[in-house]
């Protein structure tokens, strides 16, 4: 990915003259915001209002594990006042991507990055030395935190922070979004934490492993995967051992994603009597999950109603 990288960036370069100085956070100019995700982007939107400007990265339609920036990528990046990212090893294409931007002002410890990795408790954090050969991605623990209610609430209290210490003349109204958002977060969490009373110790299977927050949160356990390993796709023998470990377990849900194949949950469906669930895992990915908490209601929903039909 780095040499195409590259080669944008000195595309970028020989045009740079189209786009003028680099943004700046001048005053009455909203602040510039890139987001590599689109859950985290609505974040920013939540909290700055107009105080912001925000660009997403990775379309939730696809693995934001493997996207390939684009051209026009890279000069959001290099207007950026602030860069907004999962940290840990989710977005491989992110350091390539500052690369080839050239802004020093949100590379890695300067005011303008916020890694929102930061604060929250990590699942999954693998115990002595890892490797890639146990699997492809998620070394430094489990990435896919911002698909837990609570976790939400920690991002947003980041971002709002952030938001404050690079634009102090608006600090009161983003203190005043904040807290009208967290109100909202408050009242879903306690209708979700209702929703998942009748769920508790419930078991699905998921494609990719990348719901184990959401599946803490509601007190559901997901140990079992069609990806024999993170980012490597199912394998008939990996299909095999979930028929026999569905069956003799009862489970009735398989999760996934929208930008995996549907082939082979449907197949292991099929097999099992089992309901393929096609969730949200970030925000827009469906015309249902609009902006975080409309995601983590339809996600939530979904689980319910698949594992508790009586609810
Ligand atoms: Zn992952």
């Amino acid at each position: 990915m780095k040499p195409r990288i590259l080669l944008l960036a000195s595309a970028m370069l020989a045009g740079a003259t189209l786009l003028g100085s680099p943004a700046s956070a001048a005053a009455g100019k909203p602040l510039w915001v890139v987001a590599t995700l689109s859950t985290f982007g609505d974040l920013v939107r939540t909290v700055g209002g107009d105080h912001v400007d925000v660009a997403v990265i990775a379309s939730p339609k696809f693995n934001p594990h493997f996207i390939e920036p684009k051209p026009s990528d890279v000069l959001k990046m290099r207007r950026a006042d602030l860069l907004v990212h999962a940290g840990l090893d989710l977005e491989a294409w992110r350091g390539p991507l500052l690369d080839a931007a050239g802004n020093v002002k949100v590379g890695p410890g300067q005011p303008g990055e916020l890694d929102l990795s930061q604060g929250i408790a990590l699942l999954e954090v693998p115990q002595g030395a890892v490797s890639r050969a146990q699997g492809d991605i998620h070394l430094y623990g489990n990435p896919h935190y911002w698909l837990n209610p609570d976790n939400a609430l920690i991002m947003a209290m980041a971002i709002a922070a952030k938001l404050s210490d690079l634009d102090p003349a608006n600090a009161q109204d983003y203190a005043v979004r904040m807290q009208a958002w967290t109100q909202q977060l408050s009242q879903r969490i306690e209708a979700w934490r209702q929703q998942a009373r009748a769920l508790q110790g419930k078991e699905v299977v998921a494609y990719h492993n990348e719901w184990p927050y959401l599946l803490h949160f509601l007190g559901l356990k997901g140990e079992e995967f069609l990806e024999p390993k993170p980012g490597i796709p199912p394998t008939p023998k990996q299909l095999a051992f979930l028929q026999q470990y569905m069956t003799e377990r009862r489970i009735t849900a398989i999760i996934q994603p929208s930008y995996v194949p549907t082939q082979a949950g449907e197949a292991l469906a099929k097999r099992t009597g089992a309901t393929l669930l096609t969730l949200c895992q970030g925000v827009g990915e469906l015309p249902t999950c609009s902006d975080t908490l409309q995601m983590l209601d339809y996600d939530i929903t979904q689980l319910s109603q698949a594992l508790h039909p009586t609810s």
